[in-house]
């Protein structure tokens, strides 16, 4: 049959009346059409099925245990009871004539019919008038007539074994006559309980007077459908989101109410999921960028009007990275989420705090009066970081540095300020990290300077502009050199010579390091090696490794080949690495760093003071020395407790038998008092300032000849 016809053929079946002619058309197109001969059976009561059938041309007959109860033409439609019901066929049948039927699937019933209350009524209507046939068709129970009050409607019993909650309820006093299984089961109250009561007493959100004018326009028939969504109050207390389609069912005998509704709980929940997804963090549950443009487009709307100031200020966590790659990702995870914690813990209910991703996190504080507000704020967040963060048993400290832009005097909308804060943050990070610097406009020409540095890096990488110094190591007793540590050097064509201060975090950052320290490897094996051919087969030099490089894969094999490339002895070459790499109390770790030992290459603690790790690590690994880190040292002028802690890390060294280096020594008394402490070596300005080759051979030759 073509479509044309099944469409006009369609639309003369009762619960299709309501759809628009494209929704019969697709429904034409898409269904299955069935061919049947007379005497065909479609199927046989006690089958299981999830399929109806519209009648398109030919006779069919309905029976029961051989009983026929109907007979049904063109516009009719049969096996809808097994959709509704129980999946089980609950009459045979059969055709009359040679047949032509229109399949409709499960799915299709639920996504064209079951959703629409005016098709499920109008089956519903069929249903009765045939159950009545079919209870006409029966031969009497006599059982049912035993106990005539438990005798049920046919209309509520169907209504009853669909899965949605439907109530019907009166019009005038709106109490309710009926609900079905699936109402009652979800609100928890029996028939009679509800009974008594009117759909006010399961919806709390409305007042009798709201709802009298919500459903006025049903009513006076301007509207045929209304559609609400609200929450029902179960007889325990609890509350469900759902969704009513309400509408006033005129049948010949009553007037009522039908309600289907229908619990949203899921959908509500999917809807809650997806909003979270698109405002907030997943890692820490804090506000993500999106929510905070919002929040930073209302605050600053709300600043103008009450004239007051607004602060964005951009937090970076201060070495994050090193820990990271140190103690792993999950450590890395826990961090976050405390940090997010203690950040909250500063701010007002008002101020919004979010995190960018990574270790930045931005802080929106709002009706501020002056510049010194957001500094006492800054202040705040930076004291919080003081006492340690647990992670996994070890005690991490970590630090912030903080950038402020303030509305309006540093921007005028959301990216601007955004932008000052970071170039503000940048700064913090310059100027010794753990501080706040609020944003000046000299900032702008800085960050460029950045940016044009990681440039130049790469290229100078490319172009071999990197040199290495050294920075002869003494022994303090004897006034000898041992060895040198290799420092690099960066000789820029046009801005001269960078200190590693300014590009070493930058190289970190973008990994650069990694091929930087094996060219550097590579260099100081050879100097090795050259020295080793001028006699000073015990000079060792110090080569710096960054916790990036020591954490790559082929490290060892690096080391390695490097040595054996150049047939160096693996004494003269000591590794410095710093204790945030042992925060890491990882197997990987310790192999390494014991591989290395086998190896021969001597493994020295730099800047020993500043970390963060306990101290027990200096038992348990293959470390041969450590060295004191300069600021210790030069503080030693004012007295206090500096020299204390020297004084310690000395004897303390001495005693777990480990060689204690002191680097950053600038005057006699300095080195006076480290020798009266038995300090084993020095290193500093006042022996000599970092080298060129030559000019740290000549110190050699001079200091070790003589
Ligand atoms: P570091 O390993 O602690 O190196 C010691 C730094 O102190 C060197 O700075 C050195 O020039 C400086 N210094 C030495 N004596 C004195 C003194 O008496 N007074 C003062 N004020 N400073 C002194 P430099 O060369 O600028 O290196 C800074 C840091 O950059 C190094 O700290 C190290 O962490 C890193 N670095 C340097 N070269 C390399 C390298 O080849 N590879 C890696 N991964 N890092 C390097
Ligand atoms: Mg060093
Ligand atoms: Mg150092």
């Amino acid at each position: 049959m073509d479509v044309e016809s099944k469409i006009d053929l369609l639309k003369k079946v009762d619960f299709l009346g309501f759809f628009h002619e494209s929704t019969l058309e697709r429904i034409a197109e898409e269904s299955r059409e069935i061919l049947l001969s007379a005497g065909d059976i479609l199927f046989n009561e006690g089958d299981s099925g999830s399929t109806m059938y519209i009648i398109l041309a030919g006779q069919i007959e309905i029976y029961k245990d051989e009983t026929p109860i109907n007979a049904l033409g063109p516009g009719n439609y049969v096996g809808e009871m097994a959709l509704i019901e129980s999946q089980i066929r609950s009459a045979s049948i059969r055709a009359l004539t040679p047949c032509s039927l229109l399949e409709i699937n499960d799915d299709q019933f639920k996504k064209y019919f079951a959703s629409q209350p005016q098709s499920l009524l109008a089956i519903m209507k069929t249903l009765l008038a045939r159950g009545r046939k079919s209870q006409a068709a029966e031969k009497p129970k006599p059982k049912v007539e035993d106990s005539p009050e438990k005798l049920v409607l046919p209309l509520e019993s169907i209504l009853d074994e669909t899965s949605n909650e439907i109530y019907l309820f009166d019009p005038i006093f709106l109490k309710f006559t009926h609900v079905n299984t699936g109402g009652r089961q979800n609100l928890g109250y029996s028939l009679d309980e509800l009974k008594e009561m009117t759909p006010l007493d399961i919806a709390p959100e409305f007042t009798e007077d709201e709802f009298e004018s919500l459903i006025r326009p049903l009513r006076k028939g301007t509207k045929a459908i209304l559609v609400i969504e609200t929450e029902f109050q179960r007889k325990n207390g609890s509350q469900y989101p759902v969704e009513i389609r309400l509408q006033l069912s005129h049948t010949k005998e009553t007037l009522l109410f039908l309600a289907t509704v229908q619990n949203i709980s899921e959908r509500k929940q999917f809807e809650a999921t997806i909003k979270q997804m698109a405002y907030y963090d997943p890692l820490t549950g804090l506000p993500n960028r999106n929510l905070l443009n919002d929040r930073i487009a209302l605050a600053l709307n709300q600043a103008h009007r009450n004239k007051d100031l607004v602060a964005v200020m951009f937090l970076d966590l201060d070495n994050f990275k090193m820990i990271n790659d140190s103690m792993g990702h999950e450590a890395g995870d826990i961090l976050l989420k405390s940090v997010a914690q203690r950040l909250i813990g500063c701010l007002r209910k008002v101020d919004t705090v979010s995190r960018m991703g990574g270790d930045e996190f931005i802080i929106l504080a709002c009706g501020l009066k002056n510049a010194k507000d957001a500094s006492v704020l800054a202040q705040k967040i930076l004291n919080t970081f003081k006492s340690p963060i647990m992670i996994k048993k070890s005690e991490v400290h970590i630090g912030t540095s903080i950038g402020i832009a303030l509305f309006p005097s540093d921007g005028q909308e959301a990216h601007t300020l955004l932008k000052n804060a970071d170039m503000a943050m940048y700064r913090a990070k310059e100027d010794g990290k753990n501080n706040f610097q609020m944003y000046t406009q000299g900032m702008h020409a800085r960050a460029q300077e950045r940016i044009a540095l990681e440039k130049n890096l790469r290229r100078a990488l490319e172009q071999k502009e990197f040199t290495m110094y050294y920075q002869p190591k003494i022994h303090l007793e004897s006034g000898k050199v041992t060895g040198m540590e290799a420092l690099l050097r960066w000789i820029d064509p046009e801005l001269g010579l960078v200190t590693p201060q300014e590009f070493i975090p930058v190289a970190e950052e973008t990994r650069l390091i990694i091929p930087l320290g094996e060219w550097i490897l590579g260099e100081c094996c050879q100097q090795i090696k050259n020295w080793n051919a001028l006699g000073f087969d015990d000079i060792n030099i110090a080569v710096n490794i960054s916790v990036l490089q020591f954490n790559q894969p082929n490290l060892l094999k690096l080391i390695q080949n490097t040595i054996a490339e150049k047939g160096i002895n693996p004494k003269n070459l000591e590794l410095e690495i710093t204790e945030t790499l042992l925060l890491k109390d990882n197997a990987t770790t310790i192999a390494t760093l014991d591989a290395l030992d086998k190896l021969g290459v001597s493994l020295t603690i730099d800047d020993f003071g500043t970390g963060y790790s306990s101290l027990s690590y200096l038992n348990s690994m293959p470390i041969k020395s450590i060295k004191i880190d300069q600021s210790f040292i030069q503080k030693f002028k004012d007295g206090g407790p500096n020299l204390a802690i020297t004084k310690t890390i000395v004897a303390m060294g001495k005693n777990l038998g480990l060689k204690v280096i002191a680097e950053g020594i600038e005057t006699e008394d300095q080195k006076d008092f480290l020798v009266s402490l038995g300090c084993h070596e020095g290193q500093g300005y006042l022996f000599s300032r970092p080298l060129e080759i030559e000019q740290a051979t000549r110190f050699l030759i001079d200091i070790n000849r003589s």
